[in-house]
């Protein structure tokens, strides 16, 4: 088939290298001319395990091309994907003015049956939206279809989620657009939901939601568990065991952050606003994640005293691990804090420096953890990389000033980290000092 994908980021780059993968010509289309420059010269923008072989290859084989003309790909394709972003606006709706745009664009141009997938994560009724703008706007009169398709891959494991998915939700409204996504996706052999458009908007936002729920829960536990003297990973593991809760998403730690989770929960609640409902349940999961970054800025000044003049080592800056994506990551918000308190910020990510640069200023940006660790006061870890689970506690010790360690993703064991000589603070955990 072919398919135009509308924004080349981490959904829509995936989402092209993947089709094609699967044999179908896909042209990968974005207004930004750099990031399609780069394309074209086999730089791929984002760190993502297994993207840059398979865009390469599949550009090569010729079934995958970057352009920034957006008409000339819509004339060619039968299906447009749009993979546009949706960021929150100052009153944390979604905006939509991106997928507004391309959806202008497409009405302009087209002149031959199209099918238009929503594949942002939007709000519900906005496929209502999109189909009155392409009628409103399209001087052709011609047929169309719109469907929901909404997206589930993770960063850090993207191709693979794309590829191998629980499931795929497709809304769709005629048969004619249900016959061609089944035909897209049947290569994959992936349960498919069909639904309506509203229900599978509402399936994206109600299970972001829901996970958004699950890590707010054990990050409420994890307070209860320190209040009380208990163990959030003995508590996590013996739900988990329970198949109707799963240990999945119950990592108690410093709280959700990333490009999904936080806007999408806040676009959750507004649309449910203007709907009539008041999710208050979701205010307070959000509630509970912020004050959980909160709690783990004061858990650092506790345990140096005064913040003022002092050496911490981060680790980890990027949201979560094997990604280099930094937005909405909790070590902005929590760097920031520490700075206004007068510490000196030494940082190493495996992949994020780069991107972490321009949203952290004043930091001291180093080439593995041991750097970091040299003349620190405390080292804290952020973001949960493999590559800090197997460090040489030896070396760090005699490295760092003071034997401190704050993990704010339980990765280490307390006794183990205790023997090595450290006082060492996680969450929902006792403290060993
Ligand atoms: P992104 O910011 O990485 O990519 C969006 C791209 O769209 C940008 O490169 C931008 O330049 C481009 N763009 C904007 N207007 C355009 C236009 N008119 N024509 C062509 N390109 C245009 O965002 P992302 O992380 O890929 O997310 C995209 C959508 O997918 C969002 O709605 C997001 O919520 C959703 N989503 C994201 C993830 C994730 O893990 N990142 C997972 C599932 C769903």
């Amino acid at each position: 088939m072919k398919i135009t994908v509308a924004g080349a980021g981490y959904v829509g780059l995936v989402t092209g290298a993947c089709f094609a993968e699967l044999g179908n010509d896909v042209i990968c289309v974005d207004i930004d001319q750099d990031k399609i420059n780069k394309l074209n010269q086999n730089i791929i923008p984002i760190y993502e395990p297994g993207l840059e072989e398979l865009a390469i290859r599949n550009k090569k084989e010729g079934r995958l091309t970057f352009t920034t003309d957006l008409k000339n790909a819509i004339k060619e394709s039968d299906i447009i994907f749009i993979c546009v972003g949706t960021p929150p606006k100052e009153n944390g709706e979604a905006d939509l003015s991106y997928v507004d745009s391309v959806a202008r664009t497409i009405a302009e141009v087209m002149d031959s049956y199209k099918v238009i997938v929503e594949k942002s994560t939007v709000p519900v009724q906005t496929g209502e939206e999109v189909k009155h703008t392409i009628k409103a706007y399209n001087s052709h009169n011609v047929e169309f279809d719109v469907v929901s398709n909404p997206e589930f891959l993770r960063e850090g494991s993207a191709v693979n989620d794309f590829m191998k998915p629980d499931r795929i939700v497709v809304g769709c409204e005629s048969e004619k657009a249900k016959k061609i996504m089944q035909k897209i996706y049947e290569p994959l052999k992936a349960p498919i939901l069909f639904t309506d458009i509203k229900s599978s908007e509402i399936i994206k936002h109600a299970s972001n939601s829901f996970l958004a729920t699950k890590i707010s829960f054990i990050n409420a536990i994890a307070n209860i568990c320190e209040l009380s003297g208990a163990d959030v990973e003995k508590v996590a593991e013996g739900m988990g065991l329970d198949k109707r809760i799963g240990r999945s998403f119950l990592n108690a730690g410093i709280g959700y952050g990333g490009f999904c989770f936080p806007k999408d929960a806040e676009a959750f609640i507004r649309i449910s606003e203007k709907l009539g409902y008041d999710f208050k349940l979701l205010r307070e999961v959000q509630e509970i994640n912020s004050n959980q970054r909160r709690n783990f800025v004061q858990k650092i000044e506790k345990a140096l005293w005064v913040i003022k003049g002092k050496t911490i080592g981060i680790l980890g800056l990027a949201f979560k691990p094997n990604t280099d994506d930094m937005r909405f990551a909790p070590s902005v918000d929590i760097i920031s804090q520490l700075q206004k308190e007068g510490a000196i910020i030494k940082a190493y990510d495996p992949e994020a420096i780069d991107r972490a640069k321009s949203a952290l200023k004043d930091v001291y940006y180093c080439n593995n953890p041991y750097d970091v660790a040299k003349d620190a006061d405390a080292l804290v870890i952020i973001t949960e990389w493999n590559e800090f689970k197997q460090l040489d506690f030896k070396k760090i010790k005699s490295l760092m000033r003071n034997s401190l360690i704050i993990d704010g993703r339980n990765i280490y064991n307390p006794e183990e980290l205790k023997q090595e000589g450290f006082s060492y603070i996680s969450i929902g955990r006792k403290e060993v000092v």
